[in-house]
């Protein structure tokens, strides 16, 4: 029996076509089965076929309203039997309003999570939901949970991960406030129980979140905890399948804040112009003294943080008429001088002139207000994002991740959205028959790579590098790049150039985006200001020393490819081929997370507002690939139990028995479903004809 299961596995190859359901019109209305049907109020709505004539259709909603249709905007809905299917690739009837109602009927019952086929989907509950204690994830690591959790999807990596001896990765994309963070924390709790326990080590790679989060994240009208920055954690095991890692840890000076000269947020501009310095049910002062930096790290660490704070109060004044400004010498500056350990004289003059190399001499040209107020900022950007590349820079010298190259290693991806069609052809399924929506277009409108010679240099066109091209003309305006990209890239489909100013879209995979190239080129360029560096080298402080001589050491290495005189989008496009390529070595597991609506509410499931999501991300797509097999899946028991008593002969006590006697009873094509040692295995569509048997009697 245990090789017939294997057998039956093996026989999942073959794609089925969607069933023709308008040919079943006819048998949908005898039956009285269900039908989707928009209502005047543009949602999906069931009902059932009263009358059809020609092309139209007379239906009668659940909401007892009846409406005349056209047939074409009828879809089959699915049997009662189905609801709430915890695969998608179960439905018999596939399609936007079955897949919605699936989720939203799974969704009120607090059952979050569902499948896709290989894909999980979650939902975001906005709530405490009881599925993530040590009873169900222990029930997950003895395989005795089979339904589809993010425990599973972790479990399945590191099953793999210790059998094939292959880098594992759990992929997780959605918009922002879709849960992808805490999604990543729950499998990361789960993986670090699984592999605990070695060098003492439980919960330190999730307490390293606690740090990222705290100075990485942002409050955002999208999300309260909004990551600012993409994260891959990777997880090394040993082969007993144990995590190796170090251990991170600290706690707060409670007089600290005396002593970094601190005032309430709302004093610094910085961040009261974001309107939003508390949030609800969220106790600031709880969360930070969860925050866990090494001791001798962690003061000089907030006085830069203190320091980037006060900076953005530092103001000017206006001392002629050609906007030229001296530094207001006001608490403010005071302040970050002391904090960064600094004359603030010095300060003072490097915020508010710029040095000149004229001939031999060097002479002090001084700012106007916009240019020193961009040097203020630059400053205050350079110390908070130099101090959170250290901050990484710790924690993995911490997890001492890097020196391990086990080959088996799980990454978990918190970034948004991200597509990968290889998985497909690795399996041999050929994706360009189905429906995907080809991306190629608009991957060559953003990065095209010709040969402009055959078998000589590549020379790429496309957003980016004519973005770059642009930013190197000293001459060049925001006008001028808009003016290029129009005149470069119109004969591309997705792209559009709008007619009048510095606007164009772009038709993205998800949608139309309107761009407005205003400030590109200032942001791409990303100017390194050297007076800054020296400034930084010049504090009795040995972080701002340590910073300046890295940011000194990359500008002086302008080949390599993190060089500081890269601009802002090579930089990122390189990081992307290095994530790509990091990735392209693992097996993926994917993870879908779905923000229900848009106003963080529990229970709330906003169709239109899911709906665009499934749409972004394939999910009917994926559904379509993965049903290629028999997917309906039902134990014994449970088929005897809801079908037996329609034998014609005695019941057997074998449940195996009764479901082979049931599959001939009814004529089942033999092709359309399998008698596995445990279940029956059913092809699409073929439940509903169980269903219909049943209904009948
Ligand atoms: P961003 O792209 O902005 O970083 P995100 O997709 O990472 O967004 P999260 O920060 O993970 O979103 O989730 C947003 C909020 O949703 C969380 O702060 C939490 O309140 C809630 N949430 C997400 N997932 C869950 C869950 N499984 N259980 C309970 N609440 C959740
Ligand atoms: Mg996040």
């Amino acid at each position: 029996c245990p090789e017939r299961e294997t057998k039956e596995k093996d026989c999942r190859t073959e794609p089925i076509s969607e069933p023709e359901w308008v040919n079943n019109v006819e048998f949908f209305i005898t039956k009285k089965l269900g039908v989707w049907c928009r209502g005047r109020n543009g949602e999906w709505h069931l009902g059932k076929i009263q009358s059809a004539s020609g092309d139209a259709a007379c239906v009668v909603l659940s909401t007892t309203e009846v409406v005349e249709v056209s047939m074409k905007e009828i879809l089959p809905a699915n049997p009662d039997v189905l609801e709430g299917v915890d695969d998608l690739i179960q439905l018999s009837y596939l399609n936007e309003p079955s897949v919605l109602y699936n989720l939203r009927v799974r969704y009120s019952q607090d059952l979050i999570y569902s499948k896709a086929g290989p894909v999980l989907i979650a939902v975001n509950p906005f709530k405490n939901v009881q599925i993530y204690g040590n009873d169900i994830r222990s029930a997950y690591q003895k395989k005795a949970l089979v339904a589809p959790h993010v425990y599973a999807v972790a479990d399945a990596a590191f099953d793999e991960m210790m059998r094939e001896e292959k880098n594992q990765s759990i992929i997780i994309s959605g918009e922002s406030g879709a849960g992808k963070t805490e999604t990543a924390k729950y499998a990361m709790q789960y993986l670090e129980a699984l592999g605990g326990g070695n060098f003492g080590v439980d919960n330190e790679i999730l307490k390293t979140n606690c740090i990222l989060e705290a100075f990485g994240n942002a409050k955002t009208s999208r999300n309260d905890n909004s990551s600012r920055f993409g994260k891959l954690m990777e997880i090394h095991f040993s082969a007993k399948g144990k995590i190796c890692g170090a251990k991170l840890e600290t706690c707060a000076s409670p007089i600290l804040k005396e002593r970094l000269n601190l005032k309430e947020a709302s004093e610094y501009n910085y961040l009261n112009q974001s309107n939003c310095l508390t949030i609800d049910r969220i106790d600031d002062a709880q969360k930070f003294h969860k925050l866990m930096i090494p001791q001798e790290h962690q003061e000089r660490a907030f006085a830069l943080l203190a320091a980037v704070l006060w900076l953005g109060n530092v103001s000017f004044e206006v001392i002629d008429n050609e906007n030229h400004v001296d530094v207001v010498a006001d608490e403010a500056v005071t302040n970050v001088a002391m904090l960064m350990g600094c004359d603030s004289k010095e300060l003072m003059v490097v915020l508010s002139t710029c040095k000149l190399q004229a001939g031999r001499d060097c002479i002090a040209k001084r700012l106007t207000l916009p240019q020193a107020t961009d040097m203020r900022d630059s400053l205050a950007k350079i110390i908070y994002a130099s101090l959170f590349n250290w901050l990484v820079e710790q924690i993995n010298t911490s997890l001492e991740v890097g020196k391990l190259r086990t080959g088996r290693s799980i990454s978990i991806l918190d970034i948004y959205g991200f597509e990968s069609f290889k998985e497909y052809e690795g399996d041999g399924i050929d994706w360009t028959k189905v429906e995907f929506k080809d991306n190629q277009e608009c991957l060559d409108l953003i990065e095209k790579v010709i040969s402009s010679v055959p078998s000589l240099d590549l020379k790429p066109i496309g957003l980016v590098s004519l973005l770059d091209e642009e930013s190197n003309f000293p001459k060049a305006t925001d006008t001028t790049f808009a003016n290029k990209l129009k005149h470069h890239l119109k004969a591309n489909s997705c792209f559009r150039g709008e007619r009048r100013g510095h606007g164009f879209r772009v038709s993205h995979y998800a949608g139309e985006v309107l761009y407005d190239t205003n400030g590109f080129l200032e942001k791409n360029r990303d100017p390194l200001h050297v007076d800054l560096i020296q400034l930084l080298s010049s504090c009795n402080c040995q972080l701002l020393n340590l910073f300046s001589s890295k940011m000194r050491d990359k500008s002086l290495k302008p080949s390599l490819s993190e060089s500081m005189n890269q601009s802002v989008i090579t930089k990122f496009k390189s990081q992307l081929f290095k994530l790509m390529n990091k990735l392209e070595d693992t097996t993926p597991h994917f993870i879908r997370c779905i923000k229900p609506n848009s106003n963080h509410l529990p229970g709330v499931y906003e169709e239109n507002h899911v709906l665009q999501q499934l749409r972004c991300c394939g999910v009917l797509e994926i559904v379509r690939i993965s049903r290629s097999g028999y997917h309906t899946r039902m134990t014994h028991q449970d088929l005897a139990a809801r079908y037996g008593f329609l034998l014609d002969t005695k019941l057997s006590q074998d449940p195996l028995s009764t479901s082979d006697s049931i599959m001939k009873q009814f004529n089942l094509p033999p092709e359309m479903y399998q008698v596995g040692y445990r279940k029956i295995y059913l092809r699409t569509g073929q439940i509903g004809l169980l269903e219909e048997r049943r209904e009948y009697v």
